[in-house]
């Protein structure tokens, strides 16, 4: 069995579309079953009906027209049940329907399997027999295993029908929508560019090429190059090289001439594919292939196609880079979106961007915010390679992106869009206000920065300081560590334009989801490994360079504080704050005029709400990461969309330990306050002004909402509304009682952003 199995899906892999594939897999069942029939039901979700999509026994003429609802006959059975319905006499049984237009004979006998993704039935399997025999357990089997196979091809499949607004069977078209987590709030409507990382045969998407010829040209001269490159290869290495490793070197050769894989990759090309397109599609089949053989040295000739096709890519992306094309307003799709990826789109141009992987919490989510691009995250399912040039609906409040969107739909999104405009347009007129209560209390409200677009978006909000420049930004965006001269420019630069505001400067905080390119960290647990302080602590070289260029920058302007991350022990805060002085004393005794400023730890470590008392005693301030607090608290990993339904900073528990870290601080008589994204949510703002916290530093989008909504209180009713919510038993209980104050104070409308913590 288990060979024909594999033979099935050999061919079935080499399918090219869903069609294809159902056909190959009724064919060759009902063949290898020895059944009358074999057929397959696909669910249309728009007709809720299991359509007929591919049959060997029954009429053809029925395909995509013979249908059952799921409480109808045998098909509905199975789907209803998600179960295999096995009878060997099946015309007996009272869900039996007999449907005209397939023509079925009498048959006896009926198994069905269901072909199950993520939980849904999406179809049903079923092969029939004249003769009344339960059929075994065999039979069942590989028709179950098949139904696996089958599932991952029609998610595919239905995926990319929804990108042309067909439904699985394409009997309906609907407005096509992926489902994700609000990333960052707002709505736009603009064209997708899919980005990718280099050297990936997994994530090319589709494109078409304008001029074949151009194309095939160009694919040949890089085939031509890696050619040239193994042949120097096998020069370089002749002497150390036995002759079956020789050959191994010829075979690859073999295999990049005209007539093995460059042909293939030749012919996609000649039917109007990108090179980069038709390479991956011709390497992944290959390699799929030769995986399933049960044979050692085939399957790792698959590593040696990969290889070789990763070293084709490598010229045909290295000769395409400095053309890629961003239309004027694009919406950045990929796989895994990276803050590199961001950077690398002019500005003026990006308007939103969606990502498969990740989650709201994650840091290019978090950058999008900082610069008011709607984003939607942990889009599982998107078929990202599908979308390059088509039109998306993204729709950050609700983590939803439609694709080709119809009239009635784009205009409803427009609506939204005009409304936000007008919205923020209110808003502006708060900006040089104070942020008070209707009674006169005062809280600052600060930005998080890491890129000087965000200064200058921030400045024209009112922000009052900066509470948390990432340094870590401008490292993600180079190709090697700036040096200290070059960050002392990058640094100078935030804090002029912020002069004489403070600037509140975190020491490096690489590692968890923010490796840096060329400091590559692999560890199986990267949020509970070496991230931010421990990566300082043993590189000393690195903070005390980074420091200095902070203080460098300083001289004469004297608005810097440094803040440190994810501080775990006292000796991490003892050790800074030397390192902090040394860097001081030297660049004193070299000449530079420059004060010792205010020095900060971030409390993110939960066992740290708990050591307020020793970490007061050491620094000036304490400043809250809730965005780690809150994933170390509740045990959510913050980039895994899975779960972020379980992340929320309003978690009673949450909100006690900030409360409690807040009395402390206040205890101690220093300056408290919160730079994780929660800040930057108006309900749970109201409560942290309620706790104490002095200063809320947030993404400089929401600012002016938070500020709004802090405006239109009285500081009674922000501390009558803490001590409700620090009674309630669950997030939702305490997200019910803010909203519903909020909604009576009249300022609900500016509450729509809040989702996103
Ligand atoms: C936090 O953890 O809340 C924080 C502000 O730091 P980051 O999001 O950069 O990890
Ligand atoms: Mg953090």
């Amino acid at each position: 069995m288990l060979d024909i199995l594999r033979s099935i899906i050999q061919e079935v892999n080499e399918a090219r579309d869903l069609t294809a594939t159902l056909n190959i897999i009724v064919r060759r069942v009902q063949r290898a079953m020895g059944t009358r029939v074999c057929s397959v039901y696909l669910l249309d979700k728009y007709l809720d009906r299991y359509v007929l999509m591919a049959t060997k026994g029954l009429d053809d003429a029925a395909v995509g027209k013979a249908s059952l609802a799921p409480n109808e006959g045998l098909v509905g059975l199975v789907a209803q049940r998600a179960e295999p319905v096995n009878l060997d006499n099946a015309r007996s049984h009272p869900r039996y329907l007999y449907i005209p237009e397939t023509r079925e004979e009498e048959f006896e006998s009926f198994l069905g399997v269901p072909v199950i993704h993520s939980g849904e039935v999406l179809g049903v399997l079923v092969v029939q027999q004249k003769e009344s025999r339960v059929f075994d357990s065999d039979a069942e089997a590989l028709l179950f295993t098949l139904a696996a196979q089958l599932a991952a091809a029609i998610a595919n499949a239905e995926a990319r029908g929804a990108v042309v607004g067909l439904s699985p069977t394409g009997l309906q078209t609907k407005d096509p929508s992926f489902g994700g987590v609000p990333g960052a709030p707002g709505v736009v409507i603009a064209k997708a560019v899919t980005v990718f990382p280099p050297a990936d045969l997994d994530a090319i998407p589709n494109r078409e090429c304008t001029d074949i010829k151009k194309e095939i040209r160009f694919f040949n001269d890089c085939l031509e190059q890696v050619r040239i490159d193994i042949s120097e290869l096998k020069m370089k290495i002749k002497g150390q090289l036995r002759p079956e490793e020789r050959e191994l070197f010829d075979a690859y050769l073999h295999m990049l001439s005209d007539s093995a894989l460059g042909t293939e990759v030749v012919n996609l090309i000649k039917q109007g594919m990108w090179a980069q397109g038709a390479l991956a599609q011709v390497a992944l089949a290959h390699v799929r292939n030769m995986e399933m053989i049960d044979d050692t040295y085939l399957r790792e000739r698959a590593t040696d196609i990969k290889d070789l096709c990763a070293r084709v890519l490598f010229y045909l992306q290295e000769k395409t880079k400095s053309s890629a094309i961003y239309p004027e307003r694009c919406i950045l799709v990929s796989e895994e979106l990276t803050a590199a990826m961001l950077a690398e789109v002019p500005k003026d141009r990006l308007v939103g961007v969606v990502s498969a992987k990740g989650s709201a919490h994650a840091h290019v989510a978090i950058l999008a915010r900082a610069m008011g691009l709607p984003a939607v995250m942990g889009v599982i399912d998107l078929p990202f390679a599908e979308l390059d040039g088509q039109e998306l609906v993204v729709d950050g409040y609700n983590g939803k992106v439609f694709t080709n969107p119809s009239e009635a739909l784009r205009e409803r999104y427009m609506e939204i869009v005009r409304e936000e405009v007008a919205l923020s347009e209110g808003l502006e007129q708060i900006r040089d206000l104070p942020c008070e209560t209707r009674d006169g209390h005062r809280v600052a409200l600060w930005v998080n920065t890491g890129l000087l677009t965000d200064v200058l978006r921030s400045k024209e909000r009112g922000a009052e300081g900066i509470g948390l420049f990432r340094t870590e930004v401008p490292f993600l965006l180079r190709d090697r560590f700036p040096t200290e001269r070059e960050q002392a420019d990058i640094y100078r630069e935030q804090l002029k334009a912020f002069h004489p505001k403070m600037v509140t400067m975190r020491t490096l905080d690489i590692g968890g989801d923010k490796p840096l390119p060329y400091f590559p960290i692999k560890e199986d647990n990267p949020f509970l490994g070496w991230r931010g302080i421990r990566v300082s602590m043993d590189h000393p070289e690195l903070f005390l360079g980074q420091v200095r260029a902070m203080l460098r920058a300083s001289v004469d302007l004297d608005n810097l504080q440094i803040l440190l991350p994810m501080i775990t022990n006292v000796k991490e805060v003892d050790t800074s704050v030397q390192y902090i002085k040394r860097a001081h004393q030297e660049l004193l005794e070299d000449g530079w005029q420059v004060k010792l400023p205010p020095i900060g730890v971030m409390i993110e470590v939960p066992a740290m709400a708990w050591h307020v008392d020793a970490l007061a005693k050491r620094c000036d301030f304490i400043s809250i990461g809730s965005n780690d607090l809150t994933q170390y608290m509740l045990a959510v990993d913050r980039n895994n969309p899975r779960v972020s339904n379980l992340f929320s900073t309003m978690h009673p528990a949450v909100l006690r330990v900030l409360k409690q870290i807040a009395d402390e601080v206040k205890a101690h008589g220093k300056s408290l306050s919160i730079c994780g994204e929660m800040a930057g949510n108006p309900s749970a703002a109201v409560l942290l002004m309620a706790m104490g916290y002095d200063i809320l530093s947030m993404n400089a989008t929401n600012l002016l909402r938070v500020k709004s909504v802090i405006r239109n209180l009285s500081f009674e009713q922000a501390k009558q509304m803490l001590e409700q919510a620090l009674q309630q038993e669950d997030t939702e209980s305490v997200k019910a009682l803010v909203d519903k104050a909020l909604n009576e104070a009249g300022v609900g409308r500016l509450l729509r952003s809040s989702k996103n913590s």
